[in-house]
C-alpha cells in the first residue's frame, strides 16, 4: 500500500527493474491485472518511499498484503515475516506446481502464500488459463524461479 506519491521516475525504476512481473506472484502486467506500487515494509511501520523498499505488485497480492509486514505460523506461535523481493529468492521460498498453485517451501512462503492468498481458487484458474497459452511463468518469471543465491 503505498499513500505517500512515488513520482514516475522512481515508478518507472520499479517497473523497470521488475522486468513487469509482480514481484510476489510473479503474474505478468500484460495480462489484464491492476499493478501497484507496494512499499515493502509499509510506511506505517516507517518504511521508506525510496528504488529498495518499493516493489511492483499485482493488484491482489498488494490488497491483501495492506500494511502487514507477516503473520503467526500457528504450529509454533511465532511472528514470521512476509517474503521480502529486495532480499529474498523466489524460488527459496516457493514452488510452482502443475497446476498454477504456488507451494511454500519455507515458513516465510508459508505466510506470504496464505496472506496475500497466493492459490484464491479465481487466481489459480487465472494462472491456470495464462499457463495454458504460455504466458505463465513467463521467461523473466521462469528466470526469478530459478535464481539462487550462490549466482
Ligand atoms: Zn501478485
Amino acid at each position: 500500500m503505498s499513500r505517500t506519491y512515488v513520482s514516475k521516475e522512481l515508478r518507472r525504476l520499479v517497473v523497470k527493474r521488475a522486468e513487469n512481473l509482480c514481484e510476489y506472484c510473479l503474474i505478468q502486467d500484460t495480462n489484464g491485472v491492476s499493478f501497484q506500487i507496494d512499499h515493502i515494509i509499509s510506511e506505517k511501520h516507517g518504511g521508506s518511499t525510496t528504488v529498495e523498499n518499493l516493489c511492483y505488485s499485482c493488484i491482489y497480492c498488494n490488497l491483501q498484503k495492506g500494511s502487514d509486514l507477516g503473520s503467526i505460523n500457528w504450529e509454533t506461535g511465532g511472528i514470521v515475516r512476509f517474503y521480502n523481493p529486495r532480499r529474498d529468492f523466489w524460488g527459496e521460498h516457493f514452488r510452482l506446481n502443475e497446476e498454477a498453485k504456488i507451494e511454500p517451501i519455507t515458513d516465510v512462503g508459508e505466510v506470504t502464500v496464505r496472506i496475500f492468498d497466493f492459490n484464491n481458487n479465481e487466481r489459480i484458474v487465472e494462472r491456470q488459463v495464462l499457463m495454458e497459452v504460455g504466458r505463465y511463468p513467463s521467461s523473466q518469471a521462469l528466470e526469478i524461479m530459478a535464481k539462487k543465491p550462490e549466482e
